[in-house]
């Protein structure tokens, strides 16, 4: 439930009406707008009377909230979040562009690869140290050396990094070496791995499970959000359906439906969800477009000889030709976007 105030409600007013409801075991979430104070309850309302707080001075309206996800509702924070990293922000007028290899492979080739996508406009560098690989026999990733050349690449450059953790080993390590902790699809509904990354309080990309739907989806960003830490962006990398001409099928209808439901930033990967260089330009225009907040884009030295996901890489060439390529679109949704 939600308690919009009035527009001239005072802050003892506000006060008073937060103060009832935590003295009721509750807890409040406060979202003081430009025009109104929202206060948002979190817990069993069953232990407080709607009549009683109706009467409140400065009380203007009282909604019941049905969906079962509430900080990441946008009922409850009407503004739409922006979440720093580094020393870029993701969300409202920017279009943040991570790009960077599948995996980590060696220090040189991700210094390569993070100069490369910085000068084609890239402000944050992606790379997996820990690769959750369909195969056991697969390219597993660095673990820690791959974390070390992700904060070398970083200073280096100055782009804000991002690595995916797969266990609490891995968010202890990569809390000390990246700006960002990515939950890959497979563990989108890893709840124990999402409380872990939740009390760090670090930036969390949370991607789209494989099969996942949307309420899941804000459900898993809730556990985060939940132990305190509201620095959440949501990944959309296509989902499992019967098409088999791409890895994935795209749900880029998840953006303006994600934008109604919550206020947090929203990604779109094209790599993961085509599964193919020759539509990730498409799709990523397409992604700008619907306004999205950013792209997560895999860009590879020589996506021929990748360890992880060459077919869907793109070459430093094709990579520099579609950022060169978004300037309009981004003008389109009122975003700015310097190369
Ligand atoms: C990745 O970004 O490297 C990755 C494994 O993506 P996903 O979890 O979307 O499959
Ligand atoms: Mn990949």
């Amino acid at each position: 439930m939600i308690i919009i105030m009035k527009p001239d409600a005072t802050s003892s007013n506000i006060e008073r009406v937060a103060n009832y409801i935590t003295d009721n075991g509750l807890q409040v979430h406060l979202s003081k707008g430009t025009e109104v104070t929202i206060i948002g309850i979190v817990g069993d309302k069953s232990r407080l009377s709607t009549e009683n707080i109706s009467i409140f001075e400065g009380v203007d309206r009282i909604v019941p909230v049905t969906e079962s996800y509430k900080l990441s509702n946008r009922k409850f924070h009407p503004e739409p979040t922006s979440v720093k990293v580094g020393c870029t922000s993701i969300g409202p007028g920017n279009l943040t562009i991570m790009a960077g290899p599948c995996a980590v492979e060696s220090n040189d080739q991700l210094m390569l690869i993070a100069k490369a996508v910085k000068a084609s406009g890239a402000t944050m560098l992606r790379g997996g140290a820990y690769k959750p690989r369909t195969s056991p026999y697969s390219f597993q990733g660095l673990e820690q050396d791959g974390l070390k050349y992700m904060q070398e690449a970083g200073e280096a450059t100055g782009l804000a990094t991002i690595c995916e953790v797969v266990s609490q080993e891995a968010i202890e390590a990569a809390v000390k070496y990246v700006d960002m902790l990515q939950i890959g699809a497979r563990n989108m509904q890893n709840f124990y791995l999402l409380k872990e990354a939740g009390k760090t309080g670090m930036p969390v990309l949370l991607k789209r499970g494989l099969c996942a739907t949307i309420e899941e989806w804000l459900n898993a960003a809730e556990y985060i959000i939940a132990e305190g830490n509201p620095n959440v962006v949501l990944c959309e990398r296509g989902i499992r359906t019967y098409e088999t001409a791409t890895r994935n099928t795209l749900d880029l209808s998840a953006v303006p439906v994600l934008r109604e439901k919550t206020h947090l930033p929203i990604i779109v990967d094209p790599s993961h969800s085509t599964g193919s260089y020759r539509y990730v330009p498409a799709m990523a225009k397409a992604a700008v477009a619907c306004d999205a907040d950013g792209l997560m884009i895999e860009v590879h030295n020589n996506p021929a000889c990748a360890l992880s996901d060459g077919p869907q890489s793109l070459n430093f060439e094709k990579f520099d030709r579609l950022t060169s390529q978004l300037a309009p679109f981004c003008q389109i949704v009122g975003r700015s976007f310097q190369k």
